[in-house]
């Protein structure tokens, strides 16, 4: 049955294990896409450009912000800008696509005024705030100005949680992936997005009625 592909908004704390509980999804459901947000960040040793992020300057960034290339945007840990490109998500909903955004909670909030009962939010948060703490050290990505920037933005994070549909605790990752995915295979069958109606008078005209 045709339906409308679910725009699955995945928001939460930085090092809360977002990236990897959607890697993991995504391993098991091939057929649902990722959106590749673009960064002033540079990268990290072991991202690759196109893949996790592409890496722009701020002039870049601007310059797709003014041409309305991106879908959505914010300014996240105080001073790095980061944005959804429009192009691959309307690409993946007008062919019935499902995909991913793993975005912060302004850009959620963002998706959700621009494409309403369409999108879909996820929050995800840590069993406790030690192990987020303990998460993000552990990553050792960021020296310790960074890491105390994602701390601080991750109150904020935690702040905005009630504008978000579901909540999961990655505290047992199986589970965070069981969860997620749970998610994504319920919203497929939402009524909304089915076209349900052709199918169900086939139905009644082959029982007769
Ligand atoms: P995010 O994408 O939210 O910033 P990551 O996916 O990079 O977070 O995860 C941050 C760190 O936490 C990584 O080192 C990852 O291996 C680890 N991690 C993720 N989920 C769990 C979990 N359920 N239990 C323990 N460690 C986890
Ligand atoms: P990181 O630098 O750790 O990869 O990501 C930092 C934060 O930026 C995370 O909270 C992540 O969800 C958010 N983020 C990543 N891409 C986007 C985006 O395209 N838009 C918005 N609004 N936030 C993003």
């Amino acid at each position: 049955m045709p339906r409308q592909g679910v725009l699955l908004v995945v928001s939460g704390p930085s090092g809360v294990g977002k990236g990897t509980v959607i890697a993991r999804m995504l391993a098991r459901l091939p057929d649902v896409s990722r959106s590749v947000s673009c960064t002033t960040r540079p990268p990290r040793p072991g991202e690759v450009a196109g893949r996790d992020y592409h890496f722009v300057s701020t002039d870049e960034f601007r310059r797709m912000r003014e041409a309305g290339e991106l879908l959505e945007w914010a300014v996240v840990h105080q001073d790095l800008l980061y944005g959804t490109p429009r192009r691959p998500v309307e690409e993946a909903l007008a062919t019935g696509q499902d995909i991913i955004l793993e975005i912060d909670y302004q850009g959620a909030r963002s998706v959700r005024q621009i494409l309403g009962e369409r999108a879909v939010l996820v929050f995800i948060a840590p069993p406790s705030w030690g192990a987020l703490v303990e998460r993000l050290q552990g990553r050792s990505t960021e020296d310790a100005e960074a890491t105390s920037k994602r701390l601080a933005s991750a109150i904020h994070e935690l702040a905005h949680v009630e504008a978000f549909e579901y909540l999961i605790i990655n505290d047992d990752l199986d589970a965070a992936v069981d969860n997620l995915q749970g998610v994504l295979l319920a919203e497929r069958q939402r009524l909304t997005r089915l076209q349900w109606r052709p199918f169900v008078e086939d139905l009644l005209r082959e029982a007769g009625q």
